[in-house]
């Protein structure tokens, strides 16, 4: 009869516990590993948490482990400790929260196995030996010469060109103890620094003040308006992290991972680096994964998920483009990426550098504690300092294709005088709005409050936000009248009018219908490079992240649906895109210009675009939330629900709040709702939420520690499902 312990496990589920099963007394256990547990009528993958000696359950009633899917721990004792943060904080359930922190590949029950490799070398330089295997083994004697002429040795696939029918012969030759294999897991090494561009004052003097604090906790922020060379900064900062032989993980948001700044990566410190985002396969960001984990690579380049990379020596976490919203995770378990990564690094006890033009309002205010260091960059290294925006009064404008005569006049100019042209319309499609004007008939997505866009080229009306598509109606599918009309202006319509207006100058476009992958937008791109003359037209997908020398002016033509947005965060929003726009132009050795086309130039906030700096603005902004009561000084929890039945949706937010109501406390915060969502029906679902706002954090976490107990255990459905969303981005 073996003797047993008690093992806990966290199992991919949405439950607020940890599962018990029992565990051979006499097998070695290891945290962070997982097992395969028999689960209801099949088995389930666990992570082991913690063993123990005893149980508060029947023991005979508990069950017993099934077998061990891992050799190693997948999850390392910092990674379970962050992880076990990121649960309690964001109120998740522990075991979403801890499978989402591994490789989308480990989820499940494959066995991790680190990706090693073998390599064979040359053992004995007994010359004799081999050169009597010429004549008894021509074969043999082949791949001896190649391992001799290669001391570091050959890979299978270095001796597969060889001899395809490599093996036998190895086989051959190891038992002749000729030759032998070892493991290929050595770190690739970071080349030597090729010569590094001359740091500019400002650079320098911040390079100075961070070196120093490299080894411990502290959060810097570089505030640097856009192309005041932050890049560089980091990649120095990185070196000197791999001088002391600690790895670096270092973040940008999916759109900012731009093909630039991986080439500035490898030329810099060669291959020592693994990239992972969402172009590439489960199996490919596990390699990346895998390679960081084994120090292979130094430095792993990726976005949001990229921070739950493992490795034994972090020494420094890097994030840039900071106030970008895709380091919020609005699915599944939701966290912020710069927050995790802030905690993370407070953990390890090391630093982490943010980077922004246009910080989030959140990290500025964060400045004022004593952990924050703020970093002001004023200038760019090269001749001219970002553009000034100029507002283009469209009030009583004509307009051609989007385009007012004003704007077209500056185009005109900037492509007569040899510069490019950046024109950004956040909407991609040919027209937004498909109507009937005899009955109002409006085309609407059938599962969606959401109209439905026209795309021209693919004669089909699509929704953006679940994908549904339907022909273009002959006729008005409510009246019959026999001219549906088309409102509005997206990148495709803007493409085809700027095309025939400009035809000796090529209209590139960038946004999601043309662009699938990285690489075609690096092919796209490269035609930027030549710095003739060419309009680029584009959505958030070229906003950031881009450097191209050659634009000169930076377009931007409908801003004017934010002003009046009813968002709290539209403000910060629209000035971050705004700036980052502009800032594409006048990076090299030609002054820019930016414009805005607005039917309201004197609303406060273009007034402000005009007249202060980004940081004169957000300090304005600050004092408004300040006043108001709005984050970054207070706290917003949402729960969420959504529902086949808008009444679902809203009554299991009922039940919610009357948990939260039990907690005497509940009536010092402010609610807002059950009400439905902004959009409330969304990809065939209904959706409702309930917002907590409060000043006082520690009242909030109170009444959440007094509740969730009791929410917790109320089931979420595919009928009716419900989350938690702590720190939430809007109201
Ligand atoms: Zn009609
Ligand atoms: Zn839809």
């Amino acid at each position: 009869m073996p003797q047993y312990r008690f093992a806990s496990f966290a199992i991919a589920l949405p439950l607020y516990r940890v599962f018990e099963y029992r565990i051979d007394e006499a097998a070695p256990v290891i945290a962070g590993t997982r097992y395969r547990l028999p689960f209801g009528q099949g088995t389930r993958s666990g992570i082991l948490l913690e063993v123990s000696d005893h149980s508060d359950f029947d023991a005979a009633k508990i069950k017993v482990v099934r077998e061990r899917i891992d050799l190693e721990p997948v999850l390392g004792g910092h990674m379970l400790a962050l992880a076990k943060w990121m649960s309690e904080y964001y109120l998740q359930p522990p075991g979403d929260v801890l499978f989402q922190c591994l490789p989308g590949y480990l989820r499940g029950a494959r066995a991790y196995q680190p990706l090693r490799v073998k390599r064979w070398r040359l053992l004995a330089a007994d010359a004799e030996a081999i050169s009597v295997l010429q004549r008894t083994s021509p074969r043999q004697f082949e791949i001896c010469q190649a391992l001799k002429c290669e001391p570091a040795g050959l890979t299978a696939v270095g001796l597969k060109r060889i001899n395809p029918g490599w093996h036998p012969v190895v086989k051959a030759l190891e038992g002749k103890h000729l030759i032998g294999w070892e493991w290929d897991d050595k770190p690739t090494p970071a080349v030597d620094a090729p010569v590094m561009p001359q740091l500019s004052a400002e650079q320098d003097a911040i390079v100075s003040a961070i070196e120093p604090r490299l080894q411990q906790f502290a959060v810097h922020l570089l505030d640097g308006i856009t192309g005041s060379g932050k890049t560089e900064i980091f990649l120095r900062l990185i070196r000197s992290c791999l001088e002391r032989g600690r790895q670096v993980i270092y973040l940008v948001p999916e759109i900012g991972l731009t093909n630039q700044l991986l080439e500035r990566v490898r030329q810099r410190f060669g291959e020592c680096f693994a990239i992972s985002h969402s172009g590439l396969t489960e199996y490919q960001r596990f390699q990346a994964w895998d390679r960081f984990r084994r120090a292979e690579a130094s430095i792993m380049l990726g976005t949001r998920s990229s921070l739950f990379s493992q490795c034994d020596d972090l020494g420094l976490i890097i994030i840039d483009e900071e106030h970008d919203h895709s380091y919020r995770q609005e699915d599944g378990v939701r966290y912020h990426a710069r927050d995790v990564a802030i905690k993370r690094a407070q953990m390890l006890d090391i630093p982490i550098v943010l980077g922004s033009a246009t910080p989030s309002l959140e990290s500025i205010a964060n400045c004022e504690r004593s952990t924050f260091f703020r970093y002001r960059m004023d200038h760019r290294p090269t001749r001219f300092d970002p553009p000034s925006i100029q507002l283009i009064d469209v009030r009583n404008s004509r307009f051609d294709f989007g385009c007012a005569a004003q704007t077209f006049a500056r185009i005109d100019a900037h492509l007569q005088d040899s510069g490019q042209v950046l024109v950004y319309l956040n909407r991609r499609g040919f027209a937004p709005i498909v109507m009937c004007h005899e009955c109002n008939w409006q085309a609407q997505c059938r599962n969606c409050d959401a109209r439905l866009t026209l795309h021209q080229s693919q004669q089909a009306l699509l929704c953006h936000h679940c994908g549904y598509s339907e022909a273009v109606p002959e006729a008005c599918p409510e009246c019959g009248h026999g001219e549906i009309k088309h409102y509005g202006i997206g990148t495709e319509q803007l493409q085809q009018g700027l095309t025939q207006r400009y035809p000796d100058t090529p209209v590139l476009r960038v946004d999601r219908d043309v662009i699938s992958s990285r690489e075609a937008l690096k092919s796209r791109l490269e035609q930027l490079q030549s710095g003739a003359p060419c309009i680029l037209i584009g959505t958030q997908m070229i906003a950031k992240g881009h450097d191209y020398p050659a634009i000169t002016l930076s377009v931007v033509l409908d801003a004017d649906q934010a002003l009046f947005s009813a968002s709290y965060r539209a403000s910060e929003r629209l000035t971050q895109t705004l700036l980052q726009v502009c800032g594409r132009s006048g990076r090299g050795d030609r002054a820019g210009e930016a414009i805005v086309q607005t039917r309201f130039p004197e609303h406060p906030l273009m007034q402000a675009l005009l007249r202060r700096s980004y940081r004169q603005i957000a300090d304005e902004l600050l004092q408004e939330r300040r006043l108001l009561g709005f984050p970054p000084y207070a706290r917003v929890v949402i729960f969420r629900s959504d529902a086949q039945e808008l009444q679902q949706a809203l009554s299991k937010l009922e039940t919610i709040k009357t948990l939260l109501q039990q907690s005497p406390r509940f009536q010092q915060l402010s609610t807002i709702g059950p009400i439905p969502a902004l959009m409330t029906r969304r990809i065939g679902r209904y959706r409702a939420q309930l917002s907590l706002l409060t000043t006082d954090h520690r009242l909030l976490r109170a009444v959440l520690a007094s509740a969730m107990p009791a929410i917790q255990e109320i089931p979420s459905t595919p009928r009716a499902s419900w989350n938690i969303d702590i720190d939430a981005y809007d109201l």
